[in-house]
């Protein structure tokens, strides 16, 4: 009988161990190798004693694609459908998203009707932008910025406020480095097949009808537009661990950092620990590419040279609990393009999004999460190079609140995290470099896949879903 070792028990890691037992019986036992002390790996949920929820990673899921529906069919199959938080699309937590910029809060249109007016901070009317998108001319290049394909085609001033704020909100990079085709495939998928964002909307393939039971039905009837659980997101990576644990053959190691991957002759390889050497006939690696490059054997230079080169971004978190109700406006948050406050990237409303995380018994508090750093993060640093304190970074977040919601109270509660390497940036050429460097591994005959935030996409609903394709790809006919 075979067996398989995943190295990393983030949500990847415990997404591939979880799909083996599903899918590949020939696989008797399948062992997950984590390093640190929990899994979950950025997601992170810290549930305080009176049930006020702080998430330091992670704390929302959208629903939709093929990537959200698979995450929703995968909490219902943990049981989990009970703890399901949904934001419905109607409510102001996914209606209202704010800018930040010079010295104001706007809101970002969201109607129709806003489309059409001049709404501050653009200079323009949204729909004269649109009516012009299709005349654009089509890229020749394989990949481009996504400031650049923004810039071509819905002009200069979206791609500097609304999407540079956008690229700083999901991935906390600029997007004047990253990589259109790899961080929003379906706009590079509709300029190549239609020309046009607009033509590709209007004209696209409409999604397959979907059969849809439970969950999935659920989220498409009642509309909802992103949705966490009763625990936090950690909640979903736990209930993972503890489906791989409980099924035969299954476990989920911590403090068990893997040390090296050596081929053997008979197309197995050794997966090295401090404590031991597994014999695998699979391997499924779901940590940063940068990490997994030394484990690999210095006979493969090529491929760890490759794997090192992927940059990723430190990202400081700051959780603010505030006493009472002290938000001006309702909505998911606000973010700030990198022509304001350099390191800060946004303050997401935790308190409107999920009220339900707040604490028991008492009324509501305000719960925000400042967001810095990304690739602004050496604009956070002392003059001699060092991270400011804890304290300093505290005071930045606080300062934030005050300044652009008006907060002046001091918080009753925070936490400040630093969340080192955690956004890996898919810069221009990116899908090729996921290429290559699968080719590589082919040739290298070693048993070994990857999967994780480091290749198809960072969203956690990419990270299952990505598990779960490698997985199924290598189901028995
Ligand atoms: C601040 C922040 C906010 C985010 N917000 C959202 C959001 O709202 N929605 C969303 O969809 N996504 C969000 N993301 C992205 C998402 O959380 C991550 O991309 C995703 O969790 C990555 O999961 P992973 O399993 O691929 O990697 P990781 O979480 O990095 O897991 C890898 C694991 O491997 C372990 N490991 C490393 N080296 C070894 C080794 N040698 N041996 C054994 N174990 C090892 C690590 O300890 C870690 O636990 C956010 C990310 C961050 C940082």
């Amino acid at each position: 009988m075979s067996t398989a070792v995943v190295i990393g028990g983030g949500v990847s890691g415990l997404a591939s161990a979880y799909y083996i037992q599903r899918y590949l019986p020939q696989f008797s036992k399948v062992i997950v190798l984590e390093s640190s002390k929990r899994v979950g790996g950025w997601v992170n949920t810290t549930i305080n004693p009176d049930g006020c929820i702080f998430e330091h990673g992670p704390r929302s899921l959208r629903p939709v694609g093929p990537q959200g529906r698979n995450t929703l069919q995968l909490a219902e199959e943990l049981g989990l459908t009970r703890d399901v938080l949904p934001i419905l699309r109607s409510d102001p937590a996914a209606k209202n998203r704010y800018l930040y910029v010079k010295g104001k809060l706007w809101a970002l249109p969201n109607s129709v009707t806003s489309l059409f007016k001049k709404v501050p901070p653009f200079s323009e009317p949204l729909i004269k932008v649109l009516a012009a998108e299709p005349f654009h001319r089509r890229s020749k290049e394989p990949d481009e910025t996504v400031h650049s394909f923004v810039s071509r085609r819905l002009g200069r001033e979206v791609a500097d406020i609304a999407i540079d704020a956008m690229c700083r909100g999901i991935f906390a990079g600029d997007c004047r480095s990253l990589s259109v085709r790899a961080c929003f495939p379906p706009l590079h998928e509709m300029e190549q097949k239609h020309g046009s964002l607009v033509a590709g909307l209007l004209f696209g393939s409409k999604s397959p009808k979907v059969e849809a039971s439970g969950l999935v039905r659920e989220a498409v009837d009642c509309k909802w537009a992103s949705w966490s659980l009763r625990y936090g997101l950690q909640q979903l990576t736990d209930a993972i661990a503890d489906a791989v644990t409980n099924t035969r053959g299954g476990e989920v190691r911590t403090h068990s950092k893997c040390l090296a991957i050596q081929p053997k002759d008979n197309g197995k390889v050794v997966v090295r620990t401090e404590g031991d050497s597994i014999e695998a006939d699979l391997v499924i690696s779901s940590i940063y590419s940068r990490d997994l490059a030394p484990l690999l054997p210095a006979s493969l230079s090529d491929l760890r040279k490759e794997l090192s080169s992927l940059e990723s971004v430190n990202v400081i978190v700051v959780n603010l609990e505030y006493k009472d109700d002290v938000l001006p406006v309702k909505g998911f948050g606000h973010l700030l393009p990198s022509s304001e406050n350099g390191p800060l990237l946004g303050v997401v409303y935790d308190s409107c999004t999920f009220p339900q995380h707040g604490r028991k018994g008492s009324p509501n508090s305000t719960r925000l999460s400042v967001m810095l750093g990304g690739s602004w993060y050496n604009k956070l640093l002392n003059s001699d190079g060092s991270l400011p304190s804890g304290s300093d970074l505290l005071q930045m977040a606080t300062q934030a609140a005050a300044a652009h919601l008006g907060i002046k109270a001091r918080p009753i509660r925070s936490h400040v995290t630093l969340q080192e390497e955690c956004i890996p940036q898919y810069k221009v050429g990116h899908v090729k470099w996921v290429a290559d460097v699968e080719n590589k591994i082919q040739q290298s005959k070693l048993p070994l896949k990857l999967v994780g935030a480091s290749y198809r996409g960072p969203a956690i609903n990419d990270c299952i879903n990505n598990a779960r394709k490698v997985i199924v790809a290598m189901k028995p006919t």
